[in-house]
Formats: structure tokens, sequence, C-alpha cells
């Protein structure tokens, strides 16, 4: 019998060949247009016309992807994590 016959198994690697692709995209492309000012990163002052940098992502116009924001996450904690985790050790020796 062919495992790909059966749905669940063809739904696995549909979804396994997503997140692949979405955990790739976010490694080489993590920031997409700040929402607010629509990648611009300023404000015309609608009674000056003074420019006015955007408080969301401040001027810069790109703000990380959801999935980067939790790799970086995932990231500090684990570095949180392993700088306690040698520092435990460090005292345990003396
Ligand atoms: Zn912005």
């Amino acid at each position: 019998m062919n495992p790909l016959s059966n749905p669940n198994v063809l739904f696995l690697i549909v979804l396994a060949v997503v997140t692949l692709g979405y955990t790739w995209s976010c490694a080489v492309y993590p920031y997409r247009p700040c929402r607010s000012c629509r990648g611009i990163g300023a404000f015309r002052s609608p009674l000056l016309r003074a420019i006015r940098l955007c408080r969301r992502c401040g001027g810069t116009g790109r703000t990380l992807r959801a999935g980067r924001r939790a790799y970086n996450s995932c990231l500090r904690a684990r570095r949180s994590y392993r700088d306690l985790r040698d520092r435990d050790r460090r005292d345990e020796n003396r």
C-alpha cells in the first residue's frame, strides 16, 4: 500500500513543507514593511506639512516578521538559560 494514498500522511507532508518554507523565508527575509507607515518610515504632519518619523518602526519603514520575532525570542531564552546554567556551574566549582 502506498503511504501517500493516506490523506493524513499527505496532510503532514504538506504541513512540513509549508513550515520549512516559512522558516526559510523568515531566515532570508526577516523584515516586512511597517503596517503603520506602509514602509515609508515617516508621516507628513497635517498642519505644517512637517515630516515626522513613524513611532512604530522608528523611521526605518520595516518591522520584524512574526516568525522571526518568535525565533529571536527563543534565541534569547536559550541564551539566558545557558548563561544561568554556566554561572551556577562556575559557582559550584568554587
Ligand atoms: Zn513605520
